[in-house]
This record gives structure tokens, sequence and C-alpha cells, in this order.
């Protein structure tokens, strides 16, 4: 009974650890949100949930304006926390069903399932506004951030995954041209 509650206690641990490296996979370890692939992949099975059921989905690209200009004043730690703090702050402003996952460096992707325009603007809206009234507080600093959306929607927008986030990116360099700290659409 002993060598089999030993062999049965080593299975779980090599369960427990096979789990632990499928999140960590996923996973982006700074903002403990989801990593690029992971998040392509999520969406792009959303994308065929909506194309079976006529639904719409839409898509927020989210970039921290004048990011390097916080990381040279501040330094790289204090650029971390702030990263940590924006994806904190996407969580609460985004519903159960949604997903967001880091992008890139210092952008987020936020995919809204059954959203159409007016809908995703205002979930955008919120995120920006929530970052603007936000004090980032790190290592004894206090600093303001802002954010700059884009938005695009399927199927209006863009029939595939890639046309989408495409589209997406365009709408947040209109946002940074248009001054930053805006939400712009792609139409
Ligand atoms: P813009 O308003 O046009 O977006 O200006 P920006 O300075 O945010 O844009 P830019 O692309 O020039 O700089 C992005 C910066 O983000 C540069 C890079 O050092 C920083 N960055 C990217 N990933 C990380 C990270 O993981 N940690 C920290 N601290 N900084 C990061
Ligand atoms: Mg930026
Ligand atoms: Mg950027």
């Amino acid at each position: 009974f002993t060598i089999i509650a030993g062999q049965f206690a080593l299975e779980l641990q090599r369960v427990k650890l096979y789990e632990m490296v499928q999140e960590l996979a996923i996973m982006d370890g700074l903002t403990e949100m989801f990593v690029r692939r992971y998040l392509l992949e999520r969406c792009q099975d959303e994308l065929r949930r909506a194309l079976k059921y006529k639904l719409n989905l839409s898509c927020l690209m989210v970039d921290i304006d004048f990011f390097k200009y916080c990381n040279d004043k501040y330094g790289h730690l204090v650029g971390d926390a702030v990263l940590k703090q924006i994806a904190v702050l996407i969580k609460e402003n985004i519903r159960e069903v949604d997903f967001a996952g880091r992008h890139g460096g210092e952008e987020f992707c936020i995919i809204l399932p059954d959203t159409i325009l007016e809908g995703a603007v205002h979930v955008a809206n919120r995120l920006r506004t929530a970052v603007e009234q936000h004090t980032f507080k790190a290592y004894d600093e206090n600093i303001k951030i802002t954010v700059s959306v884009g938005v695009s929607i399927f199927p209006d927008d863009a029939t595939d995954l890639n046309q989408l986030i495409d589209c997406a990116d365009q709408a947040m360099y209109k946002a940074k041209a248009d001054g930053r700290n805006k939400v712009c659409a792609w139409k």
C-alpha cells in the first residue's frame, strides 16, 4: 500500500507540474495576461463562433502614450510596475466573457464577443478614462499615464483575424495622430 500511495502522490505532483507549465506557457509573467500567441488562438476560436452564429465581435488595441519617456524618466522597474497596473485596470473594465492579452511590449489587445461598435467605443472610453484618472504608484513615484485605443469590428471592418487586428492597429495610430488619450474607430 505504501508503494502504491507513493506512486499516486508522484502522479499527482506530475499533474500539478503539467498544469503549471501549461499556465506559464499561456500567461505573460509580468502582467499575468494571456501571451500574444494564446490570445490570437482564442480570438480565432471566437471569430469562428461569431461567423457561425452571425454575431459581431469587437477588437480593441490599447497602447500606452509616451511610454518610452516614462521608462527614461523613472526607470524600467517603474515602467514594469505601470504595465502591471494597466493590466489590472483592463481586467477591471471588461466583462467576464471578454478577454485580453499582451500583444506587444506596451500594447494590449482586448476582444469583446457579441459587441457592436457603440458598445466597443463605450468600453474603450471607460478604460481610457480609468487610466487617465488613476495615479500609478511605484517606488515612491506618483505617475500619470494615458492610453490611446483603436477599435475594429467583425464583420464590418474585417473578415479575418489578421485584418481585424490590423484595422484596430491602424485606428490606434489614428488616435495617436489625433493627440493621444483618445479612442478611434477604424471607420
Ligand atoms: P507613443 O505614444 O507613440 O506610443 O510613444 P511610446 O513612447 O509609448 O512608443 P515607443 O514605441 O517609442 O516606445 C515603447 C516603449 O515601451 C519602448 C520600450 O522600452 C517600452 N517597453 C516595451 N516593453 C516593456 C516592458 O516590458 N517593460 C518596460 N518597462 N518597458 C517596456
Ligand atoms: Mg506607446
Ligand atoms: Mg507601442
